[in-house]
């Protein structure tokens, strides 16, 4: 070979063959990594471009909307409509970004100590300031446990979850916010009594644009990528995500951490004598 090597990459199978002898396939696949980085970075530098100009028409909307306020006809309902999809763009960019962020920077130590009663009550209020007009009932449960992770990646994938309950809670209903944790793992869920997702769509509810009614969704102002970013922030901290549904009757999603992403507070029963 001449001149340097570049790196490849490779998938590794391992299939026992025999008695005591193993096959070991060796699949050459830096073409198809190649091509994902390359998707990755066209996404993050597209979303990082539209930000200025998306920012400056917001911008102007803003003033021209105080300008024509009181008044009535169709430049109004129109500065009404392209300040409503400027947001929606604003939010889809902010989505793009922190989904590209997440694929494309390596996980750093995820070792704040995440206080979860600090970080429930946050969410509860996000849900009740978001349900503010729909009047759902919020409940948290704390088991005092903490967390071990990053806290901005942790709060953003939560907060997901929990915007998505609202959205998909009618008026009336409810919404549970409960951390638990034993010896083996801990469970952040969230439960809500909401429209519920069929049984077909769960597999996929965390590709990136999985939409069940994708007429609703955006009018709720869903962008799709909620729940790629989840999934992404749980497998960052070595957890995973459980969905559960029913139609009609509402829907549970569990992030599930293991017993290292956990902190216990000290048992004063323990405690050496003094
Ligand atoms: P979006 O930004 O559109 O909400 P997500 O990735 O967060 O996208 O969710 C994907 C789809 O899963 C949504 O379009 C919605 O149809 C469905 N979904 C997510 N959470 C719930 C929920 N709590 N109840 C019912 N449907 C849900």
């Amino acid at each position: 070979l001449k001149g340097p090597v570049e790196p490849m990459a490779v998938t590794l199978q391992i299939i026992p063959f025999g008695a005591n002898e193993r096959l070991v396939m060796a699949r050459d696949i830096t073409h198809v990594k190649r091509l994902e980085d390359m998707r990755q970075h066209f996404v993050a530098d597209v979303s990082h471009e539209l930000r200025t100009p998306l920012t400056v028409l917001h911008g102007f909307l803003e003033t021209f909307a105080d300008l024509f306020e009181g008044q009535d006809g169709e430049v109004r309902s129109g500065i009404a409509l392209m300040r409503e999809q400027v947001e929606r763009m604003r939010r889809l960019v902010d989505d793009l970004l922190a989904l590209s962020r997440l694929e494309t920077t390596p996980a750093r130590a995820h070792d704040d100590v995440v206080d979860m009663g600090a970080l429930l009550k946050g969410l509860a209020d996000i849900a009740t300031v978001l349900g503010a007009d729909r009047g759902q009932r919020i409940e948290v449960e704390n088991c005092g446990a903490d967390l071990v992770g990053n806290v901005d990646e942790l709060r953003s994938a939560f907060t997901n979850l929990v915007q998505n309950a609202v959205r998909h809670t009618p008026a009336g209903g409810s919404i549970r916010l409960v951390w638990r944790a034993d010896a083996s793992e801990g469970r952040f869920v969230v439960i809500d009594s909401g429209e519920g997702i069929a049984e077909r769509h769960i597999p996929f509810l965390t590709q990136r644009f999985y939409r069940v009614d994708s007429d609703r969704s955006r009018a709720s102002g869903g962008t799709g990528l909620g729940l790629a970013i989840v999934a992404k922030v749980l497998l960052r901290h070595d957890a995973r995500l459980a969905v559960e549904s029913v139609l009609g009757r509402g829907s549970t999603f569990t992030c599930v951490f293991p017993s290292s992403r956990l902190k216990f507070p000290p048992d004063p029963s323990r405690a050496p004598p003094p």
